[in-house]
């Protein structure tokens, strides 16, 4: 997610974009672009082990409510894990990014496949807490990112109800998955 403000708005489409096909919908893993680094990754399955690594409880309160909320709409399941075995970190912190928050599969995690259809075990979520969000503007970064780690691209469809859409999270009109997001992760998995 890119900065709050319109003038910010032409980076984060420089830096989120990289690698994504919109032409054949917006699911695919992608190669990591940008800086900071983003990247789009698949699951290995269906269960998301989720590490929450000294977040602030807002933050951590909105991963929880995507997780609760939007991710049995995928058919997900998830858990809250301690140490090193995760599907996705989630970190916190003051990274005076112009981004809200960002992913990307770093050295170390576990990896399969190929582009669009390459998994990552070992997903890390930054999230900066350099930028005023409410709380409909965390739930939708929350939405937003965790889709980014199961293979969900960023929406280009300006009617579309998608979280994955760029735009202001504190103004967003919904913080959930659209049917076409549903349908993509369905079919795949
Ligand atoms: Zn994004």
């Amino acid at each position: 997610m890119r900065g709050m403000h319109y003038v910010g708005g032409s980076l984060l489409v420089a830096v989120f974009l990289a690698g994504a096909s919109p032409a054949s919908g917006n699911f695919g893993s992608t190669k990591p672009g940008g800086s900071p680094t983003n990247q789009v990754s698949l699951a290995n399955d269906k269960h998301h082990r989720v590490d929450f690594f000294d977040t602030t409880s807002d933050t951590g309160n909105a991963a929880q409510w995507a997780l609760d909320n939007q991710f049995p709409r995928l058919d997900f399941t998830w858990q809250w894990v301690d140490g090193s075995a995760y599907d996705v970190r989630v970190k916190d912190g003051h990274y005076a990014s112009q981004y809200f928050a960002w992913v990307n599969c770093p050295d170390g995690a576990s990896e399969g496949g190929t582009n669009p259809d390459r998994w990552c075990f070992g997903q890390l979520l930054k999230w900066d807490l350099d930028h005023g969000l409410n709380s409909t503007g965390r739930r939708f970064v929350a939405c937003h990112e965790l889709g980014h780690t199961v293979g969900l691209q960023h929406e280009d469809e300006v009617h579309s109800d998608s979280c994955e859409r760029q735009i202001n999270p504190n103004t967003a009109p919904s913080t959930r998955y659209s049917q076409e997001d549903l349908y993509q992760v369905l079919d795949h998995y």
